[in-house]
C-alpha cells in the first residue's frame, strides 16, 4: 500500500466490517453479556485487509470504544499506554 493511501481514509471502504452488523464491532462489554459479540467482531478483523490501517487510526483518534483493526479497547488503552511510540 503505497503512502498516500495509507494516510488517507480510503480504508474505510476496504474494511471488512461492512459486510456484518455494527452493534457487534461495539459491544456493551468484553466480557459477560458482550463477548459473544466482541469474539465475533475480532473474528470478522482478523480476516480484514485493512486491519493495520484501521488499528492505526484508532490509536491516532484515541477512539475509546468499539472494536478497531482487531484490538478491544482495553488492548488500545494497554497500547497507548505501553507501546504508543512504536506504533
Ligand atoms: S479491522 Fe475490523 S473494524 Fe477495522 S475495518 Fe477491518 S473489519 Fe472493520
Amino acid at each position: 500500500m503505497n503512502r498516500l493511501y495509507h494516510d488517507s481514509e480510503d480504508w474505510v471502504a476496504q474494511g471488512r466490517c461492512r459486510a456484518y452488523d455494527p452493534e457487534i464491532f461495539f459491544p456493551v462489554s468484553t466480557t459477560g453479556i458482550g463477548r459473544a459479540d466482541t469474539e465475533r467482531a475480532l473474528e470478522v478483523c482478523g480476516g480484514c485487509t485493512v486491519r493495520r490501517e484501521c488499528l492505526r487510526w484508532a490509536l491516532r483518534a484515541g477512539e475509546a470504544d468499539g472494536v478497531w483493526g482487531g484490538t478491544t479497547p482495553e488492548e488500545r488503552r494497554y497500547m497507548r499506554r505501553e507501546l504508543a511510540p512504536a506504533v
